[in-house]
């Protein structure tokens, strides 16, 4: 027969090796990627991909404002070359080389624009960057802290499921499955201490005679509100 002293101690134990277990699980879901760092870069990727556009864009720009060139310089240099003399047929040439004007100067105010545009872009993704960069060796520095965290409670652990065996084999096997069921159903504390006059598990009085009978070594006394194993230290 085991005393409710060598449960309680078995107990501590438990208690000990579900806290490190709770404290590994909740490390083991922060250890991998982090969903910040993959938002950042797909934010970057999304930026630069419009980069791109803006210069496929600035390039088509170009290619039309250049086609426009090429048409109205052999117009200018007619216009101006002294071989055409007749002022109907002069107008009509100058209005044509303003037309191409007009033309070529929208294609390059939207080209301007285009420029300006893909600079604030090239700006905001290089600030994304440097942000990007320290996320990553925060994320880097966290994971390392981890990992050595884990390494320490998985250490700890081992060490405790030792004792945990020791303190186990020096009990019944009658009362380990008594305790072992009773923590099941009692969210772990299979043994209450009994202090002043009360149980702690319940935090009920107890009678003169369940805390006689509970610092008795002879038998395990359950509380009679919450059922659980009494123990007077
Ligand atoms: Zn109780």
């Amino acid at each position: 027969m085991a005393t409710a002293k060598q449960l309680y101690q078995l107990q501590e134990i438990d208690l000990d090796i579900d806290s490190r277990k709770a404290t590994l699980s909740s490390i083991e879901s922060q250890l991998g990627e982090s969903e910040g760092v993959l938002e950042a870069q797909r934010r970057i990727e999304d930026k630069r991909a419009r980069l791109k556009q803006l210069g496929a864009l600035q390039r088509d720009e170009e290619w039309e404002a250049q086609a426009i060139q090429s048409k109205a310089g052999p117009v200018e240099k007619k216009l101006y070359g002294g071989t055409v003399r007749n002022p109907r047929e002069l107008s009509d040439m100058q209005d044509e080389l303003n037309q191409l004007k007009a033309q070529q100067r929208k294609h390059e105010d939207v080209i301007l624009e285009l420029m300006s545009q893909a600079e604030d872009l090239q700006r905001e993704i290089e600030g994304d960057l440097d942000g990007l960069r320290r996320m990553e060796a925060d994320w880097y520095q966290e994971q390392e802290r981890l990992f050595r965290e884990r390494d320490r409670i998985r250490a700890e652990l081992s060490t405790l499921e030792e004792t945990r065996a020791a303190r186990a084999a020096a009990i019944d096997a009658e009362s380990l499955a008594l305790y072992e069921s009773l923590r099941l159903t009692k969210q772990g504390a299979a043994v209450a201490k009994a202090e002043r006059g009360m149980c702690q598990g319940c935090r009920i009085s107890l009678s003169m005679n369940e805390l006689r009978k509970a610092k008795s070594p002879q038998e395990l006394v359950h509380c009679g509100s919450c059922g659980r194993i009494l123990y007077v230290s």
